[in-house]
């Protein structure tokens, strides 16, 4: 696995070896092969004591809330129930090492900022709590759990977990040893250009990120009004910027920068082979607390009796809901993923174009060119993000960036402006805005950064 020039992390083959000579072991551990069996399969499989449902697939109980007990919440990016799950195993002695992402200090080799490692304690657990949205793989941390024997618990995207069930198929010992799934929901992966970017207009050039916390809790401001810090050097002095994911620009999801292409052929978005997943609640009621709220899916037996525990003994503050709202927390998400996925693998076939199977039928979507129109854009975009950020690092120049995708962003946003009498309310707020607030320094600052 390397990164490729656009910042992804990719698996390379080496140019000796034919596609056709890959053994089919290893082709069907990709999450994306045809080899491979879908998530309704591998879910059947696993859990067959479950309730099907076509977004959250099989499961016993769904949940929406929070960690009562200790820091947990304010360390964690939502209600902080990811890592106590994972502290819970460890407390219980139901595991000896909890594999996940943290951290690392980026070298002149190896630049990355974030890398899958071992905790061994319940505070390393702690200390690795938080999303990253930054490219990550598994072969090193897959290659201890092969040499390491131990009860392990693992915590990844859905197609990370998917490939882990699907190589437990292959290979017994991960079946033997990680024992315990957690997915976190997923939008998409973004590439290291994501932080790159959002660094860069804070002040901080690419080279000279320290780290960087994509989910700083605001206080008083609703949980999806969160805020980006960056630690690193400006002109040879160390800083710690923070600003607020709304006045960044390009941090809309929606537009799909610095997007994975293989997320755009992706239809699971919780983690359907997960023993359990967890996500954001983005639900009312919920995305008003700034300390931040999980949806949950238990699909596990033995982590329905652990959630079920914390929960009587005050230690997790959840209540049950039905499956529908927990879809309903990742509206957009289910969008994208399965209607735009409809659409984008009609385009594929059109075009003759190999792609993977998937549980979604093609769909022209003949009579809504809106909807053809934004997804369109939402694909023109992830990939004209890649090609000017590289001519944007190479020349360092962040104004090549924020020009090059300047019409399709325009363009994409026409589609959710106000009309009519909305649009000349939101005109007035911002005319009012725009006089109360530092715009200009701010854009000043901006170009300034850019140079
Ligand atoms: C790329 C990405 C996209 C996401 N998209 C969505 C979305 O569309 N909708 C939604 O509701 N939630 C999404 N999430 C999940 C969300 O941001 C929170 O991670 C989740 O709600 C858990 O929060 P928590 O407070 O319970 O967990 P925390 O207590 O903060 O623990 C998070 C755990 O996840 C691990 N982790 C962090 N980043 C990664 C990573 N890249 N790969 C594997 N493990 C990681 C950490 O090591 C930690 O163990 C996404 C997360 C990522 C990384
Ligand atoms: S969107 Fe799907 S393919 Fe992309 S990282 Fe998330 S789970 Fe993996």
């Amino acid at each position: 696995m390397r990164f490729d020039q656009f910042g992804a992390l990719q698996a390379f083959i080496p140019a000796t070896i034919l596609d056709s000579q890959i053994p089919e072991a290893i082709l069907s551990v990709c999450p994306f092969s045809e080899g491979a069996a879908n998530e309704d399969e591998i879910g059947r499989a696993l859990y067959p004591e479950g309730k099907q449902d076509s977004h959250v697939g099989f499961h016993l109980e769904c949940y929406l809330g929070h960690v009562a007990e200790g820091d947990f919440r304010a360390r964690g990016s939502s209600g902080g129930i990811g890592s106590w799950v994972l502290s819970e195993l460890f407390r219980l002695g139901l595991i000896d090492k909890a594999i996940h992402v943290g951290e690392r200090q980026p070298t002149q080799g190896d630049p990355r900022l974030f890398a899958f490692a071992v905790s061994n304690s319940m505070e390393e657990i702690r200390a690795k709590s938080k999303s990253r949205y930054y490219p990550i793989e598994m072969s090193e941390v897959l290659r201890f759990v092969r040499e390491t024997p131990g009860r392990y618990a693992i915590v990844g995207v859905p197609c990370f977990i998917k490939a882990i069930r699907l190589l437990a198929r292959q290979e017994a010992i991960f079946a033997e040893r990680i024992q315990f799934h957690i997915s976190i929901f997923c939008g998409h992966l973004k590439t290291a250009g994501f932080s790159e970017f959002l660094a860069w207009q804070s002040g901080v050039l690419p080279d000279e990120i320290r780290t960087v916390d994509f989910r700083k809790k605001v206080p008083n401001q609703p949980a999806h009004s969160y805020a980006f810090e960056v630690e690193g050097k400006i002109k040879g002095r160390s800083v710690k910027k923070c600003n607020s994911m709304r006045d960044l620009y390009g941090t809309d999801w929606g537009l799909g920068l610095f997007k994975y292409k293989a997320c755009d052929f992706c239809d699971d978005v919780v983690g359907e082979t997960a023993d359990i997943s967890v996500g954001d609640a983005w639900l009312p009621g919920f995305v008003g607390d700034w300390r931040g709220s999980n949806a949950i899916v238990v699909r596990d037996p033995r982590l329905r009796v652990i959630v079920a525990e914390g929960i009587a003994s005050k230690r997790i503050e959840l209540q049950a809901v039905e499956a529908a709202q927990i879809a309903k927390s990742q509206e957009g998400g289910f969008r994208h993923r399965r209607d735009g996925l409809s659409y984008r693998l009609f385009l594929s076939d059109k075009a003759h174009q190999w792609r993977p199977s998937k549980r979604v039928m093609p769909k022209a979507w003949r009579d809504d060119s809106r909807f053809r129109e934004i997804h369109d854009l939402r694909m023109a975009l992830a990939k004209v993000s890649h090609q000017y950020w590289k001519v944007a690092k190479d020349t360092k120049k962040l104004s090549v960036f924020t020009a090059g995708i300047s019409r399709l962003k325009r363009r994409y946003e026409r589609y959710y402006a106000p009309t009519g009498w909305k649009r000349a309310f939101v005109f007035g707020i911002n005319a009012i805005m725009e006089v109360l607030l530092p715009w200009k320094a701010r854009l000043r600052r901006m170009s300034k950064n850019s140079k």
